[in-house]
């Protein structure tokens, strides 16, 4: 019988174990460790981008907000028209709002306007 060490579950057909020497590890544990590797490398990556920023001159640093200012404008369009083209097949505010994840009242506000200038 095998015993995961880090939560005592019984290994069956749904929650198989690993065992090394000494310890088990259950299938869940493993996602639930993963997870937590995960979040910890996004952590990191985030201080690394940030921390390239401070090894830059100010020039760059100026340049790149132009580059990246840019870069969100045309994002910012492109969400429009997928809203505007998923209004027109009559998809729900309230299902566009769930996977921009704001309100109903929030996603409506932001795009009514937009997208009915689009039609
Ligand atoms: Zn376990």
């Amino acid at each position: 019988m095998n015993i995961c060490s880090f939560c005592f579950n019984r290994s069956d057909r749904e929650n198989r174990v690993i065992t090394g020497p000494g310890v088990t590890i259950c299938e869940s544990c493993i996602k639930e460790a993963s997870n937590i590797i995960i979040a910890s490398d996004v952590k990191r990556q985030e201080k690394t981008y940030a921390d390239q920023l401070k090894d830059l001159p100010v020039q760059e640093l100026l340049s790149g907000l132009e580059e990246i200012h840019s870069g969100v404008q045309i994002a910012q369009e492109r969400l429009v028209a997928w809203v505007a083209e998923l209004r027109k097949r009559d998809v729900s505010w309230a299902k566009i709002a769930e996977i921009l994840g704001v309100t109903r009242q929030t996603a409506w506000e932001k795009f009514a306007s937009a997208t009915r200038a689009s039609r």
